[in-house]
């Protein structure tokens, strides 16, 4: 292995793996230290889908980012020659007319005004066009230019990509981190020119100055059968948010290559602790869940539940990512905080990493400095529900 490589990245996450592809085409020499399997079975990025969406209510650097991330996506599917990225289009529904201030509108209008062409339906129209939805929504869009993308197959042929490059991995469990150095679970160590921490909620644990600026908090996933695939298939379904800043609720159409719809919730979650606390969804989730069918998707009402999971998000209190170098430590850099929406940035995240490392200037990194955040600091993702 690489004596001293350039960069040593621990955590091969889609923080830690886009970097690492970055920062070789940059011509670094680079290490990736994950205890593997890659993709890790509890890392957030491992999953059937996520959302891809640009409608960040009035948040012009969200929906920015995400414009310039979806050639990226389309590019990953030609160069990865599969579908990884699906382009279903994004519906967001509301139970309420679409008023100023809240979620659906401002992202409509913000849309509207950067040249994009979100369709709006209201009632019979939109039951219409989306037969599956209930008639207790009465207004909102659909948004062509977005849906969701295979996550758990996307870091799998990022990984595949990085060792294409000579990237080398070692699969270990960092346990302590200093400025150039990781100390493994093995007993070896690493010394490099400086060290990366991309290990999403687990960062904190190898950084505890970052402890009380984020923390780990558990959030319910369903997946359901459905006994009409097509009723929840493109282009009568799209990847949706249901009123979600006011109640949490998300999905995805059918998933043919899984045969399930997933289902979540995008709220505050449940504190826990990433490698002692259990990730268990509880009947009361389910309770909650079925209210939501029933009042959302009647086809659904009665679903069976085929499988659960808690997955688990690196929430900062703000909720915007964590991309720095350590302000005392010259051989440290941090990049974490994906507070539950940091998939959808993948194509843009790894040059956005690497030029905070070099010290490129970015405007994008301002909001993701080494930030001083406390109890009174707010959460500012506008698509997340509160309550
Ligand atoms: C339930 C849920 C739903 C989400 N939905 C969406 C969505 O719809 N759209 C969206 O854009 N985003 C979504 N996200 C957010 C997105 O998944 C995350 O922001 C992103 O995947 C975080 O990536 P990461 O690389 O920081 O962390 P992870 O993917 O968790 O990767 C961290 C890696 O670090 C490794 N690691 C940990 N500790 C160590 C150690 N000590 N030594 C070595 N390696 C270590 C782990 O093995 C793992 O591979 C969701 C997240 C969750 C949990």
């Amino acid at each position: 292995m690489t004596e001293s490589p350039d960069i040593i990245v621990v955590g091969a996450g889609v923080f830690g793996l886009t970097s690492a592809l970055e920062l070789a085409r940059r011509g670094h020499s680079v290490v990736v230290v994950d205890p593997g399997p890659i993709p890790h079975p509890l890392a957030a990025s491992t999953d059937i889908s996520k959302v891809v969406r640009m409608e960040y209510g009035k948040d012009v650097q969200y929906m920015e980012m995400v414009e310039q991330a979806l050639p990226g996506f389309r590019a990953w599917n030609r160069q990865f020659g599969e579908p990884l990225y699906h382009e279903t289009g994004v519906t967001m529904f509301t139970r309420q007319p679409m008023a100023p201030g809240q979620f659906e509108y401002e992202s409509f209008h913000l849309l509207k005004a950067r040249g994009h062409d979100p369709q709006r339906l209201q009632a019979r129209e939109l039951q219409e066009r989306f037969p599956a939805w209930s008639e207790a929504y009465v207004d909102g869009f659909f948004h062509a230019e977005g849906g969701y993308v295979e996550s758990g197959r996307l870091i799998a042929a990022l990984a595949r990509e990085a060792r294409s490059l000579g990237i080398e991995f070692v699969e270990a469990k960092a346990t302590r981190v200093g400025d150039g150095t990781v100390s493994l679970s093995e007993g070896d160590s690493l010394s490099g020119g400086l060290v990366l921490v991309a290990a999403g909620t687990w960062s904190h644990l190898l950084v505890p100055e970052l402890a009380p600026m984020m923390r780990s908090t558990g959030h319910p996933v369903f997946h359901l059968e459905a006994r009409d695939p097509d009723l929840f298939s493109p282009p009568a379904f799209g990847t949706f948010m249901a009123d979600v800043a006011g109640t949490g609720w998300y999905g995805f159409p059918y998933n043919p290559r899984e045969r399930v719809i997933k289902v979540a919730n995008h709220g505050l979650g449940l504190r826990l602790h990433p490698e002692r606390d259990a990730r268990r969804v509880y009947p009361d989730d389910i309770e909650s869940l079925r209210s939501f069918l029933a009042m959302a998707f009647p086809a659904l009402a009665d679903a069976r539940v085929v499988y659960t999971r808690r997955c688990v998000y690196c929430d900062t209190l703000d909720e915007h990512f964590w991309i720095d170098r350590h302000p005392e430590k010259p051989r440290l850099a941090v990049a974490t905080g994906g507070s539950g929406h940091g998939m959808k940035f993948a194509p843009v995240l790894g040059p956005l990493i690497a030029d905070a490392i070099e010290g490129v200037a970015n405007p994008w990194l301002e909001r993701f400095r080494w930030r001083p955040l406390d109890a009174a600091t707010r959460g500012e993702e506008a698509a997340r529900h509160r309550a």
